[in-house]
């Protein structure tokens, strides 16, 4: 065959079709207008995972959001970051680890009662080819709406009707008890009274562990306090491979890695959570571990690596195979 470059072999196909009286096939397909998928798997081990994006959420901020740094510093790292101003980029990644024996979810996405652009995670799971009823164990890391309220949905059915439900023991006592709701400021009481929408009337199905021991097979709960008073990370083992699951150790990682001393005012405790974030990233910068966060970009895992002034979040490639 004579060496044709494209542009000769395309015109000589547009010629040869306008001879038959044909024109070259239309190229426009119709746009879709739908997002696909966000589903990632990758392995741990002999535990399989899969990665599942709930949405996103444009959090309307003020000058009032980082409590130790100027908002004009705030503003700036958002433009660094290729953000919107005046609202923090918050997506949703939940996660479930297939060990084996157990399908187990860590954390459950919005249960789609917190922005118009979360809830998909119902969606996909199904593309992911898991069934909810699937789900053996959920695994709570605290009790902000955005991780629990997928336990039920807005009219108060569960979404994972045969899993069992496992929290951190002081997440527990501290929220659900009714002497802090009562002190707590209005916008506070919001987020008590939604915990007691969640647990109140599936007591039986919930087990309060500590942290610092495995919780489950595989899954190492570690005390993480600071985000709240019983924020809790997890470490998931499988032969010689681990992954820790940070959960709002560090909200979205182009603000809060890089700016690890910053307290946000959703921190209940702002200074012990940015000792939690600097002791836990500079263990997974140390040990080279790799990691996944609720509130980093999809598939919310990768790696951190000590900057000049901070951290830096790497993403993982995709893997074509497990
Ligand atoms: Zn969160």
């Amino acid at each position: 065959m004579p060496n044709l470059t494209r542009r000769s072999l395309l015109a000589s196909t547009a010629a040869a079709a306008l001879a038959k009286g044909t024109a070259p096939a239309a190229a426009a397909a119709p746009p879709t207008g739908t997002q696909t998928p966000g589903v990632y798997r990758y392995r741990i081990g002999a535990f399989e995972l899969t990665a599942l994006y709930d949405g996103i959420w444009y959090r309307p901020i003020g000058d009032t959001f980082i409590r130790n740094a100027p908002f004009a510093e705030v503003e700036r790292a958002l433009a660094d970051a290729f953000m919107p101003a005046d609202r923090l980029t918050t997506p949703f990644t939940t996660l479930i680890v297939n060990t084996g024996k157990k399908l187990v979810l860590i954390d459950t996405g919005t249960g789609g009662q917190i922005a118009s652009t979360a809830g998909a995670l119902g969606d996909n799971l199904t593309a992911a080819g898991l069934d909810p009823g699937a789900v053996d164990q959920i695994v709570i890391s605290h009790f902000h709406p955005d991780h629990i309220n997928g336990i039920k949905d807005k009219d108060n059915a569960l979404i994972f009707p045969n899993a069992l439900i496992m929290v951190p023991a002081a997440e527990w006592a501290f929220w659900m008890d009714d002497a802090n709701l009562n002190a707590a400021p209005a916008d506070l009481k919001l987020t008590f009274r939604n915990q007691r929408r969640i647990f109140s009337d599936i007591a039986q199905r919930v087990t309060r562990f500590e942290p610092g021991r495995e919780i489950l097979p595989g899954i190492e709960a570690l005390p993480a306090a600071g985000h709240t008073p019983g924020h809790t990370v997890f470490a998931v083992h499988s032969g010689d491979q681990s992954l820790m699951v940070l959960g709002d150790t560090a909200q979205h990682p182009a603000i809060f890695a890089r700016h690890p001393d910053w307290q946000a005012a959703f921190d209940i405790d702002g200074q012990a959570a940015v000792t939690t974030r600097k002791k836990l990233f500079d263990r997974a910068a140390a040990d080279r571990m790799l990691v996944t966060g609720y509130h980093f970009p999809f598939p919310a895992c990768g790696h951190i690596v000590r900057s000049a002034s901070g951290y830096e979040h790497v993403p993982v490639e995709w893997q074509p195979d497990l």
